[in-house]
């Protein structure tokens, strides 16, 4: 009996599922963040891990490795490769270190350019994809005699350990024997700098590889590394991606309460509560709990949480236009790439519409890059002119273009009259439009007394700048859902397809994953500890009281001293969880102590938590010598510098000894986790 073509589908999804099952640990990427691929040997593109042989099999000459937490390395990689491939005739490949193994890393060969684009996160970590390459070169590397590299470091120059990771590559590969062929560069995401910055090191390497290594340069054209095919399939067949998180949720071939849940799995989790925390008319802050009953996700007090996003409805329509994609929002069509180094980023068959709202970030600021890559596809030359102008310039895109707060298809519609910019490619605004990237945020319940829920605090970003209302993804999407959940009557500033992809997040669910943190309470729950999180800051604190209520109800455990310092605008404004902390100040009685610094109380004196820090030097100083852990939350730029200098000042004067060994004093303290930062 012939077997006809639904037959064959049910057999191939069964076969597929048998498979899926058997290598489950296998199929899904480990806890750690590295994706282990379908098979053992293979990486989730379907590539070997074996890197010399993906290297030699695809006739690669270039590698770009990268370290990305947030997306912006490998953004970066991305838009790397093009250039070097389209300008040199180089052919890169991008490398996602999670994808790759590292035994046989010392036969690349001088032939092969190496760069390593590296962010740090956090106190001088690496990114979770780039931990087993540390663990490579620190444990196992011997000599990399012919390797040829350089390296830009990606970090925040507000954080103690600035740049470590890009530092520490590029001093350990030297170390090994590596040669550099263009200088260490570093870009700094706390001035705002990092595109400039990238930009500079990128034009010492071209230098580099003109005058040093005699590389000739060629006009640069456009080639694309996947080749977009309209599809046969419908929206309406099963197959097609209408913006689900991945392929497991297209087919729902697999159990997907079950995880390992990260970056490249999520768990759809249903918001069973939200609640606005501001008492304000132009200002908000959402509270919201994420359910996790049902499901083997699990998050330890301190943990962050990370929520995918998909974009508003304005900010889509605005996109559309740009490049005159209205017409074919439901259009299905599918990718193939051009070698098996190069990655489909996202499930496809897919239409181009939820590309947009569920792939794309489209609402950000667009970087100087871009703008010089685009234009040669502009509708007509003299927009072309215009943006070779501001985008050649420093000076001019930053007046022009990253003042005026443009979003992409804002900054291309302003140069172009309205002209929709039809002529750009797809494959080009899927290969330079950076990947949307999930947010996190500091958990602020405690896994000891929410066993089942997550609890987030987030502060709306919604800005009227200019001509320019500048909205963030995230917080308008909890927004959105807190007014629906809440059937209010406010008028969202910008709006949400809240059903996805399918309604698969219908009755208010998201797709999330934990993040594990550092950030964690001393063992020993009779350990006095100082909190310090001002605005959103507060958000891991109100879990670390809920866990220190926990302990007492649950184990009758001894509690040490928990001084926490707040700060917000005022009283009846914004004061997070006002109501709850006197019901938390009856459990712990006199072991809880809350300070709280009103910023606009009083018009005629600003008061921080510096300020309150200061008024109790003399009792800081006495939990200090008790043992005492620090923490501190919130704003990295200004904040956290303004607090460690401050307990720094207090430290000197309790001891008697100089500012310097005071500031000498906390970095010890860091190390050995006694002073620990939650900050961003
Ligand atoms: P995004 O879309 O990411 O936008 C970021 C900013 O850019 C916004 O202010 C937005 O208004 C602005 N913007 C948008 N478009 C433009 C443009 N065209 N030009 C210029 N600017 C533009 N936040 C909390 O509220 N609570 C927390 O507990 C918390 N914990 C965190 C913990 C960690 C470890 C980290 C890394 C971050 C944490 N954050 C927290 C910050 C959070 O992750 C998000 O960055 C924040 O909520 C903004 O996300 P969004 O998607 O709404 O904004």
């Amino acid at each position: 009996m012939a077997l006809d073509t639904l037959d064959y589908s049910v057999m191939v999804a069964l076969a597929l599922a048998i498979l899926a099952y058997l290598g489950k640990d296998k199929f899904w990427p480990g806890d750690d963040g590295t994706s282990a691929g379908f098979v053992a040997n293979m990486s989730a593109g379907g590539h070997s891990r074996d890197l010399i042989e993906t290297l030699n099999k695809n006739n690669k000459n270039c590698i770009i490795f990268y370290g990305s937490q947030t997306g912006t390395a490998e953004d970066y990689a991305s838009k790397l490769s093009k250039e070097l491939g389209s300008r040199f005739g180089l052919k890169p490949m991008t490398v996602d270190f999670a994808d790759y193994d590292f035994d046989n890393f010392a036969e690349i060969s001088e032939d092969v350019l190496c760069f390593f684009l590296m962010a740090t996160y956090g106190e001088g970590e690496p990114t979770d994809n780039s931990i087993d390459f540390f663990n490579f070169l620190d444990n196992e590397a011997d000599t990399l005699s012919s390797l040829r590299f350089s390296v830009f470091g990606l970090g925040n120059s507000t954080y103690e350990f600035y740049n470590a990771i890009g530092k520490k590559t590029n001093e350990r590969l030297q170390e090994l024997g590596a040669e550099r062929f263009s200088a260490y560069g570093e870009g700094d995401d706390g001035l705002g700098t990092m595109d400039e910055d990238f930009l500079s090191w990128k034009d010492l390497v071209i230098d580099s590889l003109k005058n040093n290594l005699n590389f000739e340069e060629h006009e640069a054209v456009y080639q694309p590394s996947l080749k977009l095919i309209e599809s046969v399939h419908s929206m309406d067949d099963a197959v097609v991606s209408h913006g689900e998180p991945n392929s497991a949720y297209v087919s729902n071939s697999v159990d997907l309460s079950k995880g390992p849940f990260d970056h490249s799995h999520p768990f759809l989790s249903k918001i069973v509560k939200t609640q606005e925390l501001f008492n304000s008319k132009t200002r908000s802050c959402v509270h919201a709990e994420f359910d996790l009953s049902g499901t083997n996700l699990r998050y330890s007090t301190g943990d962050h949480l990370a929520i995918w996003p998909s974009n508003s409805n304005e900010n889509i329509d605005r996109f559309l236009e740009a490049f005159g994609l209205f017409d074919k929002a439901d259009v299905v069509f599918e990718l193939r790439a051009e070698d098996s180094t190069v990655a489909i980023p996202f499930h496809t068959p897919i239409t181009y519409g939820a590309v947009v709202r569920h792939h794309l970030e489209i609402s950000g600021d667009v970087s100087r890059q871009f703008f010089l890559a685009i234009a040669q596809f502009a509708p007509d030359e003299e927009t072309k002119k215009e943006v070779l102008r501001i985008g050649n310039s420093k000076e001019f895109f930053a007046k022009e273009i990253h003042e005026k707060c443009y979003n992409m298809a804002d900054a291309l519609l302003n140069l172009s009259n309205g002209k929709p910019w039809k002529n750009v490619p797809f494959e080009f605004i899927v290969e330079s439009v950076p990947h949307l990237q999930a947010r996190y945020y500091s958990i602020s319940s405690s896994s000891l007394s929410e066993k089942t829920t997550i609890h987030v605090t987030a502060v709306v970003e919604s800005e009227k700048i200019g001509d320019q209302l500048v909205t963030g993804v995230v917080t308008n999407l909890l927004k959105n859902i807190e007014i629906a959940q809440n059937n209010k009557s406010d008028k969202p500033t910008v709006t949400y397809n809240l059903k996805g992809p399918r309604n698969k997040f219908s009755n208010y669910k998201l797709p999330v994953h934990v993040r594990r943190s550092t950030f964690k309470l001393p063992s020993n729950p009779s350990t006095p500890i100082i909190c310090i999180g001002p605005g959103t800051g507060i958000a891991p604190f109100r879990g670390f009281v809920r866990e220190k209520i926990s302990q007492i109800k649950t184990n009758n455990a001894t509690i040490g001293k928990v001084m926490l310092f707040y700060g917000c605008r005022n009283e009846d404004e914004d004061y997070l969880y006002k109501d709850e902390w006197p019901s938390y100040a009856q459990v712990l009685g006199s072991q809880f102590e809350m300070n709280v610094a009103f910023s606009r109380k009083d018009p005629n004196k600003k008061e921080y938590v510096q300020h309150k820090l200061l008024e109790n030097a003399e009792q800081i100083n006495s939990l200090l010598n008790d043992g005492a852990f620090i923490y501190v939350c919130g704003d990295a730029s200004k904040m956290a510098r303004d607090v460690q200098s401050t307990l720094a000042k207090i430290i000197a004067k309790g001891r008697d000894i100089s500012d310097e060994r005071a500031a000498e004093l906390i970095r010890s303290y860091k190390t050995q986790n006694k002073y620990q930062e939650d900050v961003w």
